[in-house]
């Protein structure tokens, strides 16, 4: 593994926390001065800003792993087959576990 996945890695773990601690700061709503149609926009902006929170809670998980099996060094080896997995595979979802074709395998296997 060269050390380019390894920074892209990081990078991307640390945009999505930093994501997620913008998603966690949304004010939350101030029904005394609002009307009620902006407390209904705001209420829909919360649950909008809730669904992307668990999101990218669900992305930083993913993630977490990626950098355990890094520090493990077991980033870029395919979890099934243990083959490498391709350095543009990586860039594009840096919290791949899987080689394409075993992600294939796995999602007929119903996974
Ligand atoms: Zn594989």
């Amino acid at each position: 593994m060269k050390s380019t996945e390894a920074a892209h890695l990081v990078e991307t773990y640390r945009h999505v926390i930093g994501r997620l601690q913008n998603e966690a700061a949304v004010p939350t709503a101030d029904a005394a001065s609002r009307d009620f149609l902006d407390l209904a926009q705001s209420i829909e902006h919360q649950e909008l800003a809730r669904l992307n929170a668990t999101r990218l809670a669900e992305r930083a998980r993913r993630l977490q792993i990626a950098l355990t099996r890094m520090a493990d060094g077991e980033y870029g080896v395919c979890s099934e087959c243990g083959t490498a997995i391709p350095p543009k595979r990586l860039l594009a979802i840096p919290d791949a576990t899987t080689c394409v074709a075993c992600q294939e395998r796995l999602e007929h296997a119903g996974f």
